[in-house]
């Protein structure tokens, strides 16, 4: 029977998005009532909220290292990965029309990427191990005289696998100074850029982009506390790309709109606040993340785990119980009070399972079977000890009624 009263709520999908950080609710009071002025206006309401956006820029830029100048805020994780995809391909379009990304990023970057290619672009799709690790071999061999930007993500938020960025950017580096040498033209040609959707691991990881060496980094408030609709665009100094959003010029020209200002000044208290939590954070997710992995691999017969063994992120697990369709599982968790998301998503009226779990390998059964618990500050044992308690109770009623399923 429904109790609200008595029902538990356990939320394990923080990849989806976090609770927005109390310390950053109240950081973020101000800029809805009291300091209100437009940052583009000269008189003292105006500065009050430049001043905001200021702090901001420093509080994000200081997670990154970058500088305050090379961040740009924008609207969303999604409108950083269109700005960073389309704003080099169109600066870029005189020297060249490839570019290079991965067949697990995000639908920002796939559907961006296939928006370019409808527009006369050619896009390599790389192909990544049964972990989910981009193939190297094939990056070096796929860049070419023509590409201009390399786009592959820091972690994925499905299966949780880091990628290999600094090998990467070595390979990319190591292509540009043979380009370079090979023209000895004296004309400057532009270098192929490298971006990466660090959406899932800003805030949660390190993420230094002078340690990456990226040219392009994505990330979105909402993802580590802070909260929804503002994202920023990491821009290297001298990286040619261009602006999409035009009007205003606001944001050094780069991405014209009056300024989100309390949104922003929320993203600046979780980056200061990030800063200084995450490793506790990602320790404490970590732990957790291993109990429950095991736990469901031992006590849930023909469970895989999807993904990379060890590097992937503290708080991501994602299993395929098979004969199971993972939409059944979900409802039934959601039932006792547990939320997590799956790779397929029949109500949604697509049959396709996720592109990444096919893009591992997996079959597509086995991609309809997946779950995804993704885990975060708030995560406790006894919440992972009861999804241990109810899941595998859910598994054995669902397949006692699944025609697949032979004892
Ligand atoms: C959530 C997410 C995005 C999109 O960010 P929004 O701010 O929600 O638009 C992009 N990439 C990855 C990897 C994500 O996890």
């Amino acid at each position: 029977m429904l109790n609200l009263a008595k029902m538990k709520s356990i939320y394990l999908d923080y990849a989806a998005t976090t609770p927005t950080h109390e310390l950053v609710v109240a950081e973020m009071q101000p800029y809805h009532a009291c300091v209100f002025g437009n940052p583009s206006s000269l008189h003292h309401f105006g500065r009050d909220g430049k001043r905001a956006l200021d702090l901001a820029r420093d509080q994000l830029a200081a997670l990154l290292n970058a500088d305050p100048e090379e961040i740009v805020f924008t609207g969303s994780g999604t409108e950083a990965d269109n700005f960073a995809l389309k704003g080099v391909a169109y600066a870029q379009a005189e020297r060249g029309r490839h570019i290079i990304t991965s067949k697990i990023e995000h639908h920002a970057i796939l559907e961006s990427a296939a928006f370019l290619e409808s527009q006369g672009w050619r896009v390599t799709y790389l192909n990544v191990d049964t972990n989910g690790v981009v193939d190297l071999d094939e990056l070096q061999k796929a860049l070419t005289p023509e590409t201009v930007l390399v786009s592959i993500m820091h972690a994925n938020n499905e299966i949780g696998t880091i990628q290999p960025v600094e090998k990467i950017a070595e390979i990319i580096r190591q292509f540009n100074l043979r380009q370079r040498s090979e023209k000895n033209s004296g004309v400057a040609a532009s270098p192929v850029y490298f971006h990466t959707d660090a959406v899932q691991t800003a805030g949660i990881l390190g993420v230094d982009v002078k340690k990456m060496r990226v040219d392009l980094l994505s990330v979105s408030a909402h993802k580590f506390y802070g909260p929804k609709g503002v994202g920023a665009l990491y821009i290297n100094k001298g990286t040619r790309i261009s602006s999409f959003m035009h009007g205003g010029g606001q944001e050094r020209g780069r991405r014209a709109s009056t300024e989100n200002v309390a949104g922003i000044a929320g993203f600046g208290k979780a980056a200061e606040i990030a800063q200084k939590e995450r490793k506790g954070w990602a320790e404490h997710a970590a732990k957790l993340r291993d109990k429950l992995t095991e736990g469901i691999l031992k006590t849930i017969p023909d469970s895989i785990l999807n993904g990379h063994p060890t590097e992937r992120l503290p708080g991501n697990v994602n299993v395929s119980i098979k004969y199971v369709e993972g939409e059944a599982m979900l409802l039934n968790l959601d039932m006792q009070g547990i939320a997590c998301s799956t790779g397929s998503a029949c109500s949604s009226g697509s049959l396709e399972p996720s592109h990444i779990l096919l893009a591992i390998g997996r079959t597509h059964a086995d991609a309809h079977s997946s779950l995804r618990f993704s885990l975060g500050r708030h995560t406790t044992e006894e919440d992972i000890d009861f999804v241990l308690e109810v899941l595998p109770k859910i598994v054995s009623r669902l397949r006692a009624m699944s025609p697949l399923y032979k004892k």
